[in-house]
């Protein structure tokens, strides 16, 4: 029986490495002009395969897709606000700006058929100056007479505007071709002077859960270090440090530092994933605070979902341990775990970013799940790991047919992905999966880190 490490085939493509980050697209506008819709069958014809995690919470409003065969991430920032619904202006002035923040591109969609509002006015004054592309779209043109009335939406002082029905995919094919146009060169994450191989830190977490503190907290600990490289394109809103020899780029802490006053009303929360959902892309790991004076909520589930999604690395930070005491920090954990089912392998380190308490344990803890991360396993003890384990405990009979697993193989780190070579791909049940995995777990360890096993058919000749 064959089995050297190979590599899938070219027809066995395996997803795309988690690591090099997609570019962003955020759908803004006002409420009922059709962002979902126009999400929805944007995404609907690209979507790219993701494999369900059972227990993810999963946002429908973010989805990975291929826009002539550029990969990216489309947002519905609308999708996040609980009161969308709500015809009045509020609301798309935090919506806009997040997106200027977030995204690498904008399509700000309006209504061909209801005339100018004044939250479009609103929404055009914010996106005029800026230097991303914007691509204004003119939905609901879903006849030619239709077309024509999009066209009294240049009053608003705009340059070009597509017209396009999202319910009947008109003007999809040019809207395309205008992403695509519009999206940034791939990014050589390799060889990109802003990392060179520096480990990325993203902290993530709901508002209030102490994000900016920590980050207050690390740079007043470690030395701060100033990237003085000259064609250095580093953007100031990373910031490299350094704690026990080990250097480390920490995503986006102007984002973190620089806090705006937004009203609660507003589905803050929501829009505290769509900031996550850029700084979850560019990272290698994931800290997920929470505050553990307040509790844990299924927005952190959301978070972290997101971050196992993308296969980084992810560690929990239980904050503010300051406020508690033994038996309420107990609790908080155990409550953790409990909202967190689906990756009990994610470390939780109980600091107090106020005091320091524990932030070095948490640098340490992530610096621990980055090893793993992009830990290779060697093929003789993976050859091992499936005669002693996988041999032994083959899946079971599935619709009358015998299954088989032949060998297995890691064909990638960050995060550790693995592919098993068997006769029926289609019928290994989820609850052998789970047990490959878990024994996986056992054997080699990687805490800290997703770990991922695709069902591969072997083919005869081999
Ligand atoms: P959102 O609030 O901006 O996300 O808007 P939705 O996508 O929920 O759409 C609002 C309403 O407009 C729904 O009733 C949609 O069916 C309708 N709609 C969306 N796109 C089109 C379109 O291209 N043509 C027409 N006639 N209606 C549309
Ligand atoms: P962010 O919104 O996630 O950036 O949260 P902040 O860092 O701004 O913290 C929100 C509030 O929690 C502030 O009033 C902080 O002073 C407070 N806070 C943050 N970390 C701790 C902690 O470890 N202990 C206590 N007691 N308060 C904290």
């Amino acid at each position: 029986m064959p089995r050297s490490a190979r590599t899938p085939g070219r027809d066995n493509p395996l997803p795309a490495n988690a690591v090099g980050h997609r570019p962003v697209v955020a759908i803004v506008g006002r409420p009922n002009v059709g962002k979902s819709t126009l999400f929805n069958r944007l995404v609907g014809q690209h979507l790219a395969i993701v494999e369900d995690v059972p227990g993810v919470t999963r946002d429908r409003h973010y989805a990975d897709a291929l826009v002539l065969g550029r990969e990216c991430v489309i947002v519905d920032t609308g999708g996040f606000d609980p009161h969308s619904d709500d015809p009045m202006a509020e609301g798309i002035a935090e919506h806009v700006r997040l997106a200027l923040d977030e995204a690498d591109v904008i399509v700000c969609v309006l209504d061909a058929t209801s005339g100018v509002m004044p939250a479009d006015r609103e929404a055009v004054a914010l996106l005029r100056p800026t230097a991303k592309p914007v691509i204004y779209v003119g939905n609901k043109a879903d006849s030619p007479k239709r077309e024509q009335a999009a066209m009294s939406l240049y009053e608003l002082g705009i340059d070009a505007l597509l017209p396009v029905s999202a319910q009947h995919g008109i003007g999809f094919g040019d809207l395309e071709d205008r992403i695509a146009e519009a999206l940034p060169p791939p990014a050589d994450d390799a060889t990109s002077p802003e990392h060179e191989g520096l480990p990325r830190l993203a902290i993530v977490g709901r508002p209030n859960a102490g994000k900016s503190s920590l980050v207050n907290q690390l740079l007043g600990e470690a030395r701060q270090l100033v990237d003085d490289r000259p064609g250095t394109t580093v953007d100031s809103i990373d910031t490299l440090i350094e704690a026990d020899g080990e250097r480390y780029v920490l995503i986006d802490t102007a984002g973190i530092r620089r806090k705006r006053a937004v009203k609660k009303e507003l589905g803050v929360e929501g829009l505290s994933v769509m900031k996550a959902i850029r700084a979850i892309e560019r990272s290698d790991a994931v800290v997920l605070m929470i505050d553990a004076d307040d509790g844990v909520a299924e927005q952190d589930a959301r978070l972290a979902g997101l971050a196992v999604d993308r296969g980084r690395a992810l560690v929990v930070a239980l904050n503010k341990s300051d406020l508690l005491d033994a038996e309420r920090r107990k609790r908080a954990i155990a409550r953790t775990r409990e909202v967190l089912a689906f990756a009990p392998w994610a470390p939780i380190v109980v600091i107090s970013a106020r005091t320091g308490r524990a932030t070095k344990k948490l640098l340490s803890t992530v610096a621990a799940a980055l090893v793993e991360h992009q830990r290779r396993v060697p093929t003789a003890e993976l050859n091992r790991f499936f005669d002693e384990v996988l041999e032994h405990h083959p899946p079971p009979t599935q619709k009358g047919r015998a299954i088989r697993l032949f060998y297995v193989t890691q064909a990638a780190t960050r995060p550790p992905t693995f592919v098993a070579m068997t006769n029926e791909p289609k019928l290994v049940h989820f609850s052998y999966q789970r047990y490959v995995i878990n024994a996986i777990r056992k054997r080699f360890g990687f805490e800290g880190v997703p770990v991922r096993v695709f069902y591969r058919q072997r083919r005869r000749r081999e």
